[in-house]
C-alpha cells in the first residue's frame, strides 16, 4: 500500500519534472539535473523527531556526507537538526549553513591534529575512533577540559548486512574499538577511568543493507557497555550515547519502509533503558532523511539497438550514480520515463537498458527494465536519489556536476523551484584540472639537461 505522503511525493515529483522541462532547466541546453522535494525532506525530519520523542533528550544530527549542499544543510538546521561531519569540507559546509558548534558532531577515522584542536577549542562534539587518537587528544588537552562532549567509537562486531562496503560492525571493520577483541572491553573501561573528560560512547553499525535487528543489537552492545562503565566508576560518567544512523531505504517502491518508528520499536526492545532519560541520545541519519525526496532527471539523447539489446543513452551515469553503476545489484534505482514536455509516458512496455554518458561499457543505471517506449528527447528520471547522489559526484570523463533545484508545490499544484546548486561550468572543470599550471611540466623539462640526455640514450 502506498501511504498518503508517498502519493503526495509522487505527484509533486511529476509536477516538478514537468516544470523543470517547461522552464528549460532540463532539456537540450542542460541535459542533467537534480531535483529535491523540500516538503518530503521536512516530512522525514518530522517523522524522525516524532519517533524518538520520549523522556530522553535526543539530538538528531544529519550525516553531511549524504548531501553536503549548503542550502539543504541550512533547511535542516531550520528544521531543528544538528549536523554530523567527517571531513574539513563537511565541517566548513555545516558552518556555512549556520550550524553552531554545539549542534555539530565530528566523526572521522583520520582526524588530524589541526582538526582535533579546532573541535576541542570550539566545543564541537567529537567521537574518537581508536586509542591512539585518544592519547593524542589527551596530549592536546594537556590537563584542560574539552569544551564539548568527547566520545569513543566502539565496534560491537555484530556482523555484516547485505552490502559489505556499508557494514561497519563486522569483526574486522576499520571503525572504532573492536569490542570482542581480546582485552578490548577492559581497555575501554581503563580509558574511561584514566580520562575523566571522556563522556560518550558512539556506535554506527552500518548503512544501507543492515537489517533493523542487527543495528539495534549493535546499539544495545554500546548501551550495555555504558551501563557497565558507569557502574564500575560509581557515577554517571557516560552521559551521552551516539547511536549513529543507518536506517535503510526502500529503493523498490514509493513507500517509506522501514520507518523511524519501526526502528525505535526495535531499539526499545533491544535496549529498553536507552530511552529512559539517563542518557542524551545522538542520532546521525543521512540516507533515510533525503533519499526518497530526490530525483535525477536526464534527457534521452539517443536510442539504439545492439545485438538485440535496446539501449537508451542518457546523461546520467557513473558521474552521478556511481554506486548504482558499479554495484547495480546492491543499489538498484526505480526509473520513470517522461515525454519531451515532462509528462509521464504510457503505452506498451519494452525491455530497455538505460545508459549514461561515460566512456566505459558498464555505465548503465538500469538494465532490462520494462518501460514505455523511450525516444530521443524524452526525459528519464532516476528516483530515490536525494541522498548521496547529489553530493558524491565522480568526475569521470571530466563530466561537470549538474545543477540541483529544490521544489515545493502549493495546494493548487503550482510548483516553485529554487536553485540549490548551479551546474558546474566546463570552464570550472578546466580550472580544477590544473589550468593555472598549464606550463609547469614543459617548463620542468626545459629547465634541466637530463631529458635531452635521456632522449639521446634512447635514440
Ligand atoms: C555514513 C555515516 C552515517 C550516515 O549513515 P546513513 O546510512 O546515511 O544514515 C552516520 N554516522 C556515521 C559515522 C557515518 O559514517
Amino acid at each position: 500500500m502506498t501511504s498518503g505522503s508517498a502519493l503526495q511525493r509522487e505527484r509533486a515529483r511529476e509536477a516538478a519534472l514537468a516544470r523543470a522541462v517547461e522552464e528549460g532547466l532540463l532539456g537540450p541546453g542542460s541535459p542533467l539535473v537534480g531535483l529535491l522535494d523540500v516538503d518530503g525532506v521536512l516530512a522525514a525530519v518530522d517523522a524522525l523527531h516524532e519517533a524518538f520523542e520520549g523522556p530522553a533528550t535526543v539530538q538528531h544530527t544529519f550525516a553531511a556526507k549524504a548531501c553536503g549542499l549548503v542550502p539543504v544543510l541550512r533547511l535542516l538546521r531550520e528544521a531543528g537538526m544538528g549536523c554530523e561531519v567527517a571531513s574539513p569540507g563537511e565541517l566548513e559546509q555545516a558552518l556555512a549553513a549556520g550550524f553552531t558548534p554545539d549542534r555539530l558532531v565530528f566523526d572521522s577515522p583520520a582526524k588530524t591534529v589541526e582538526e582535533l584542536e579546532f573541535a576541542l577549542e570550539h566545543g564541537i562534539a567529537i567521537n574518537l575512533d581508536n586509542f591512539q587518537e585518544l592519547e593524542r587528544v589527551d596530549r592536546l588537552l594537556a590537563g584542560r577540559e574539552p569544551s564539548g562532549p568527547v566520545g569513543l567509537r566502539v565496534n560491537p562486531q555484530v556482523g555484516a548486512g547485505a552490502i559489505g562496503a556499508m557494514s561497519t560492525a563486522t569483526a574486522t571493520s576499520k571503525f572504532g574499538v573492536a569490542l570482542r577483541d581480546p582485552g578490548a572491553v577492559d581497555a575501554v573501561i581503563d580509558a574511561f577511568t584514566r580520562h575523566p573528560w571522556l563522556n560518550r560512547l558512539h556506535a554506527h553499525v552500518g548503512s544501507q543493507g543492515c537489517p533493523l535487528p542487527l543495528i539495534a543489537r549493535g546499539v544495545s552492545v554500546a548501551y550495555e557497555l555504558a551501563e557497565r562503565i558507569n557502574d564500575r566508576l560509581g557515577h554517571a560518567r557516560i552521559t551521552g550515547l551516539d547511536i549513529g544512523g543507518g536506517l535503510p531505504v526502500n529503493f523498490d517502491s514509493e513507500n517509506d519502509r522501514p520507518t523511524y518508528a519501526d526502528y525505535v520499536a526495535e531499539l526499545r526492545e533491544a535496549a529498553p533503558g536507552l530511552f529512559d532519560g539517563r542518557y542524551v541520545l545522538v542520532t546521525e541519519f543521512g540516507r533515510s532523511l533525503l533519499a526518497k525526496s530526490g530525483t535525477i532527471g536526464s534527457l534521452v539523447e539517443y536510442t539504439k539497438s545492439a545485438g538485440g539489446r535496446r539501449i537508451a543513452v542518457t546523461h546520467a551515469g557513473a558521474q552521478v550514480a556511481t554506486r548504482t553503476v558499479f554495484m547495480p545489484d546492491a543499489w538498484p534505482l526505480r526509473v520513470g520515463v517522461f515525454d519531451a514536455a515532462g509528462r509521464p509516458k504510457e503505452g506498451p512496455l519494452q525491455v530497455v537498458d538505460i545508459a549514461g554518458p561515460c566512456c566505459f561499457a558498464g555505465d548503465l543505471t538500469a538494465t532490462a527494465r520494462e518501460l514505455p517506449a523511450v525516444a530521443p528527447g524524452d526525459v528519464v528520471a532516476l528516483y530515490d536519489t536525494g541522498a548521496y547522489y547529489f553530493s558524491s559526484h565522480f568526475s569521470y570523463n571530466s563530466l561537470p556536476r549538474p545543477a540541483v533545484y529544490g521544489y515545493r508545490t502549493d495546494a493548487a499544484g503550482q510548483v516553485r523551484l529554487a536553485t540549490i546548486r548551479e551546474a558546474q561550468s566546463v570552464r570550472e572543470v578546466v580550472e580544477e584540472s590544473g589550468l593555472s599550471h598549464a606550463e609547469a611540466l614543459v617548463a620542468l623539462c626545459a629547465d634541466g639537461t637530463e631529458r635531452g640526455a635521456r632522449v639521446e640514450v634512447a635514440g
